[in-house]
C-alpha cells in the first residue's frame, strides 16, 4: 500500500464535510469547523482518494510520499 500524504488546503473548504462523511478516520473538523487531517493512514489509499474527490471544491490534495506524484487531483498535463 502505498504511503499517501493528504493535505486540505483551508482557504478553500467550504465545510461541507463530505471528506469526513467518506472518511472518517482520516479527516476531522478544526475549531474553525474546516476539515483537517488527523491520521494520514486511517483509512486505505483508495477510500482517501475517494474522499479527495467527493470534495466539492477540490481543496484536498493526495500525494504519494515515495514517488512525489500527486494522485488527486490529476496533475494537469
Ligand atoms: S469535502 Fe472539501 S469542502 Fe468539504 S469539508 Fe472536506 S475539505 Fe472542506
Amino acid at each position: 500500500m502505498a504511503k499517501l500524504v493528504t493535505t486540505v488546503n483551508k482557504a478553500r473548504c467550504v465545510m461541507s464535510g463530505d471528506c469526513m462523511e467518506n472518511a472518517p478516520s482520516v479527516f476531522q473538523m478544526d475549531e474553525e469547523g474546516k476539515s483537517e487531517v488527523f491520521d494520514q493512514s486511517g483509512a486505505a489509499d483508495a477510500v482517501i482518494i475517494a474522499a479527495a474527490r467527493s470534495c466539492p471544491v477540490k481543496a484536498i490534495t493526495v500525494v504519494d510520499q515515495q514517488s512525489g506524484v500527486q494522485l488527486f487531483p490529476p496533475p494537469k498535463k
